[in-house]
């Protein structure tokens, strides 16, 4: 049962109805990570910071996630009131998916200046000024396009890294979330090998990690983002941060995928999973 087989790891990526795309009170979510027994249990809502206020006629798609910057501080707010409410019960850090953040440098940096946050996750779900690669029709783009879109995925997430101010990676290889999965198309990601090391060797220089996200799993690419080679590399390049987490957006999906997760990173050589803390790393034993 992996109720129980995830007793005493962590989840370090969910999210609450303070993002646009999800459905449960923070109260709930934290109810089901004591049910499950989760010794960390981080909420990260979405703070893309392009959407921080509503933008007209950018060309941009993403009209769900307009405003997804601005809920971001009321999210940490109501997060820090709960580590309060749930001291003794659970061990809640306040967290948050800090998206594109040179697409809005001011207010990323706004985000990462907030001293109530225990942890940030850096996640590109968007090339600058094209749509979130949920939102693209692969079908309709021949393979050469499809190429391209990833190249400027990797090159752009490679500055990102390069820039740093969070403390994990979030979900590397997202696209394939819905190029591979709902798509159903093949990608080889062998050619951009080179720049997924670099962008390995940016992080572990500036003190910072990847997670294994789950969620992938219980969707139709039916694999970890990023998967077990993927963290193999990141291991062998001498990666020692590793959180783990399931990406849900509802209280249902919470821990999912967690104990498949934990097992890839110890295939990968990893003996502790990390979970942050007043934005420092800390370890537990897998
Ligand atoms: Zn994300
Ligand atoms: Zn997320």
């Amino acid at each position: 049962m992996e109720q129980n087989s995830i007793r005493g790891l962590c989840d370090l990526h969910t999210h609450t109805n303070f993002s646009p795309d999800a459905k449960s009170a923070p109260e709930e979510m934290c109810e089901r990570a004591i049910e499950l027994g989760l010794a960390k249990y981080a909420i990260t809502d979405h703070c893309d910071v392009n959407f921080w206020e509503r933008a007209e006629g950018d060309g941009v798609r993403d009209f769900d996630m307009y405003g997804s910057g601005k809920y971001a501080p009321a999210s940490i707010a109501a997060q820090t009131a709960l580590k309060e409410k749930y001291a003794g019960r659970l061990d809640l850090l306040c967290g948050i998916e800090l998206g594109q953040p040179l697409q809005n440098i001011e207010k990323a940096e706004q985000i990462m200046a907030d001293k109530r946050l225990d942890f940030i996750i850096g996640s590109h779900h968007q090339n600058a000024g094209q749509d979130d690669f949920y939102w693209i029709e692969y079908d309709k783009l021949d393979s050469y396009e499809i190429s391209a879109l990833l190249e400027d995925y990797f090159t752009q997430m490679y500055e990102m890294c390069r820039r740093g101010g969070f403390d994990v990676l979030g979900h590397l290889t997202y696209p394939l979330r819905y190029i591979c999965g709902e798509y159903g198309i093949q990608i080889d990601l062998r050619r951009f090998d080179d720049i997924i090391a670099e962008i390995f060797r940016t992080l572990i220089g500036g003190g910072m990690g990847i997670e294994i996200n789950t969620s992938g799993l219980r969707q139709k690419y039916g694999r970890a983002l990023p998967d077990l080679g993927f963290v193999k590399l990141y291991r062998e390049l001498g990666g020692e941060i590793i959180t783990l987490g399931s990406d849900a957006h509802c209280s249902a999906d919470l821990g999912k995928g967690i104990a498949q997760g934990a097992e890839i990173a110890r295939q990968a050589g990893f003996r502790y999973t990390a979970y942050f803390k007043a934005r420092r790393a800390e370890f537990i034993k897998l």
